[in-house]
């Protein structure tokens, strides 16, 4: 375990500038392994707000008239000096909301990638050549920048998420507002400075931490506001969406999940067994995309349990910095309060708790949020473990008599994220591709699992119906104009 980490109290930045929020006022985030502080961050107010606002406004006409090259090229600095120090930030994340260090680590790989990906965008088209029935005339498509864009990321994914909204907003031409959640705000820092540190001129990107419901509300209600992309949980995103929406201007939501993994007599029930293992314990289950229903076919159901439930014994829980842990602690105590009470009321709805779901006491566990990996049977699709979000290690398994039944259970939700099935039967695939009502299908493969340049989004209650990364990211982050040419 590293010694070397130094708590201090981040700055906001804003205009080139790091700045203590008017009061002066911090919070402090704290290590879910032993509730010691990692750092403090500031509590703005809506003056420190109107400043970062109004910077990201004054720099959006000289961002955009800068060109996406050049915009490209100040990326890819940012992605060398996030490289530079992925060491320090993925012990940060450890520290600051509990994910094991080798998932940090990938983590802060992926936002190094992605900031890569779109720094590359610089030089690719931004629009098309369309035939004009005037056979004198040009016309033509061109892409422009929305302004300034407002940027509200979660804590689960506190490196990744936020460069997957901000790298394109940037190459685009826009101007952005960055306001962190408060759990990850001290590992959201440390990216801010290393992207203080490419260069970018002064108030096209600006920091900003604080309260939610100040700073986060502030920011869509702000005049100057010309978009906003939201991630987060699904009763903020509705009010989100109505405020963005009152005012007229783009918004982008991505929220929760209640993700199910169909299991088929068809299925390698091994290759099943590891693909839920990892997507609905991963991260201690706070993932999006995390696999939190499984849907087994009655005929190998006792075969797939016995199997879920030997490897979930050999899963290690514990502080995240320690080598051989598997899994970390909930990252917050919030977390953890949800996560047991949904423990409580699984078993209050009469399903049956075959493996973990227990408290961890003793020694360092004293001092962190630590719960093992809980595994439910006889779960009917109206419980709540059924159709709510925990975003904790709780998997509820469920018996379906055949695809078609588990299918309709799988759809039987409000969400519509992400989706796997376990099978070799073709017909089943393409059935499941057909019916089923999500926005990332997986086929034989963890339902936890995203790739950069591909579109990432759900249906239903989990999504606002944009995409995000890859080339769809273009969609949201620019408008388009459609020139029409002729000679004088
Ligand atoms: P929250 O909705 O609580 O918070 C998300 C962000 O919104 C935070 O920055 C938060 O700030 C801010 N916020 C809180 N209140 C307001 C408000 N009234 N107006 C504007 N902003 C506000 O979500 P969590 O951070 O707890 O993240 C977990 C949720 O995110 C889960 O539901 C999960 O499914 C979802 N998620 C979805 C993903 C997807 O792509 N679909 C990916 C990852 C997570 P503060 O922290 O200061 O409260």
């Amino acid at each position: 375990m590293s010694t070397t980490f130094a708590t201090k109290t981040y700055k906001n930045f804003i205009n080139n500038e790091w700045v203590d929020a008017s009061f002066e006022k911090t919070i402090a985030s704290i290590n879910p392994a032993d509730k010691e502080p990692v750092g403090y961050v500031q509590s703005s107010t809506e003056d420190d707000l109107n400043k970062a606002v109004e910077a990201a406004h004054s720099a959006k006409k000289s961002w955009r008239k800068l060109g996406q090259s050049a915009r490209g090229q100040i990326l890819f600095k940012a992605a060398n000096i996030i490289e530079e120090n992925l060491d320090e930030i993925a012990e940060t994340m450890t520290r600051e909301m509990g994910k094991t260090l080798p998932e940090a680590k990938g983590e802060t790989a992926r936002g190094i990638a992605i900031l890569r990906y779109y720094a590359g965008e610089g030089m690719r088209k931004d629009g098309d050549v369309i035939p004009s029935s005037d056979k004198d005339a040009l016309m033509f498509t061109k892409r422009t920048p929305l302004g300034v864009v407002g940027v509200i990321t979660p804590w689960n994914f506190p490196v990744a998420i936020p460069i997957w909204k901000m790298a394109p907003a940037l190459v685009y031409g826009n101007t952005v507002v960055w306001k962190p959640a408060t759990e990850g705000a001290v590992t959201a820092a440390k990216v801010a400075e290393c992207f203080a540190k490419a260069g970018f001129p002064a108030g096209v990107l600006n920091f900003i931490t604080g309260s939610g419901s100040v700073i986060g509300q502030g920011l869509i209600d702000h005049p100057l506001l010309n978009a906003i992309t939201f991630t987060g949980s699904e009763n903020v995103g509705q009010g989100v969406a109505k405020s963005a929406s009152a005012r007229g201007i783009k918004y982008q939501l991505e929220m929760g999940g209640k993700n199910p993994v169909i299991v088929t007599k068809e299925a390698n029930i091994d290759q099943a067994v590891e693909a839920v293992i990892s997507g609905g314990f991963r991260s201690s289950g706070q993932k999006c995309t995390a696999s939190s229903r499984v849907i087994v076919e009655s005929s190998i159901y006792d075969e797939f349990k016995q199997k879920l439930v030997e490897a979930a014994k050999k899963i290690t829980v514990g502080n995240g910095l320690q080598e051989g842990i598997w899994m970390g602690p909930c990252a917050s105590e919030s977390q953890f309060n949800t996560v047991i009470e949904y423990i409580e009321k699984g078993k209050q709805e009469g399903a049956k708790l075959v493996h973990g779901g227990e408290v961890l006491i003793g020694g360092e566990y004293n001092n962190g949020f630590f719960v093992t990996p809980a595994v439910f049977e006889d779960v009917t699709t109206d419980m709540a473990i059924a159709q709510e979000e925990i975003f904790g290690p709780v998997i509820a398994l469920i018996k379906a008599a055949d695809l078609e039944e588990a299918i309709e259970m799988a759809n039987n939700t409000k969400y519509g994220l992400s989706a796997s099935i376990f099978t070799s039967n073709i017909n089943s695939i393409l059935e499941f591709i057909d019916e089923i009502e999500v926005g990332l299908v997986r086929i034989n493969a963890e339902s936890a699992g995203v790739e950069l340049q591909a579109p990432f989004g759900g249906m239903k209650a989990s999504s606002s119906g944009s995409r995000e990364q890859g080339e769809a990211a273009k969609e949201f982050f620019t408008a388009i104009k459609t020139v029409f040419i002729k000679g004088s």
